[in-house]
């Protein structure tokens, strides 16, 4: 069966926080997710082809590491919430400093509030010259969110997706925010987490990315993720890496499974492959049962 143990606390080591980019269309999510995953990449090791996996993890100088949801915008956020999935410790809510608060600005801002997200802003494209900081941050200030310029406790900082500038010191204070929640999981258990995306590629079968949440991944595991099951043949990290085993809380891409869970679903790995395939089949076929009722009604 699925095991829910609580963990004794000397199991429990520090992780990284996992976080999501949401803001307005067009303020610069997707650009400050390239840069950073850019920017990481040149200063890796390894440096090779990235491969959008729809998560990816950060090192930065010091050996702190960020785990980044790589699906901009607030979909992402809202269809893992309502498959109750509690992914994202931290939201930068990116704004451009050339325009206003959006609709979606206050839309990402009420979804980070229900879901008891701290909210780091970025304030972006400062490198304009009709950019204006202050604005926001007032405007801000008029929705009861003082940033630590405007004497509150929110952080923020001024950035530039595209020059990269204030990028470096964003993601410390994101790190900042972290410390404060003091994130720990227990890397010594089967593996449990959330599926980020999965999608049928030709020549490698289903392909799943997966957050490892608790517990640690390896090869030849048994793997249940929502009316799929599977045994992982192969992992690969964001630059296509081939990795044995992965720790909380890192993306991994996956083969193995017989089909393509869905962003949202949790995952656990079972000690049995034949209760995996039950537990599935079982699923598959509740599923199937609701959505006959559904169309009937
Ligand atoms: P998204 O819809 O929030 O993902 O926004 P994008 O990242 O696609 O950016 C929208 C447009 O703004 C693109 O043309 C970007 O090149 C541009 N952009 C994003 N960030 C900056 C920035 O810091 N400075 C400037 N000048 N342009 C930016």
């Amino acid at each position: 069966a699925i095991e829910e143990v609580e963990d004794a606390p000397e199991d429990l080591k520090p992780r990284a926080p996992i976080v999501t980019v949401m803001g307005h269309v067009d303020h610069g999510k997707t650009s400050l997710l390239d840069y950073v995953r850019e920017a990481n990449v040149i200063a890796g090791e390894s440096g090779g082809i990235t491969q959008h996996i729809g998560a990816y993890g950060v090192t930065l100088g010091d050996g702190q590491k960020i785990t980044f949801l790589d699906t901009p915008g607030h979909e992402a956020f809202t269809a893992m919430r309502a498959r109750g999935a509690q992914v994202t410790d931290i939201a930068v809510i990116v704004i451009a400093a050339d325009d206003d608060i959006m609709p979606q600005t206050k839309e990402a801002i009420s979804h980070a509030q229900a879901a008891g997200v701290p909210m780091v802003f970025a304030i972006n494209k400062i490198d304009r010259p009709t950019a204006n900081p202050d604005k926001i941050k007032e405007g801000l200030a008029n929705m009861n969110l003082l940033v630590e310029d405007w004497g509150g406790k929110i952080q923020s900082h001024d950035i530039s997706a595209k020059t990269g500038d204030g990028v470096k010191e964003l993601l410390e204070k994101v790190l900042l925010e972290a410390e404060l929640l003091e994130l720990k999981a227990n890397p010594d258990k089967l593996a449990s987490g959330t599926v980020v995306e999965a999608f049928l590629d030709k020549g490698r079968g289903y392909v799943s990315t997966i957050l490892v949440q608790a517990g640690t991944l390896q090869i030849g595991d048994y793997v249940l993720a929502g009316t799929h099951s599977g045994k992982v043949k192969a992992m690969y990290d964001e630059r296509g890496k081939e990795i044995q085993k992965v720790g909380p809380a890192a993306p991994v891409s996956i083969l193995g499974l017989d089909g393509a869970p869905q962003a949202g679903d949790k995952f656990n790995v079972l000690a049995d492959e034949r209760e995996a395939k039950q537990i599935a089949s079982k699923r598959a076929q509740l599923f199937r049962e609701q959505s006959v009722r559904t169309q009937r009604h």
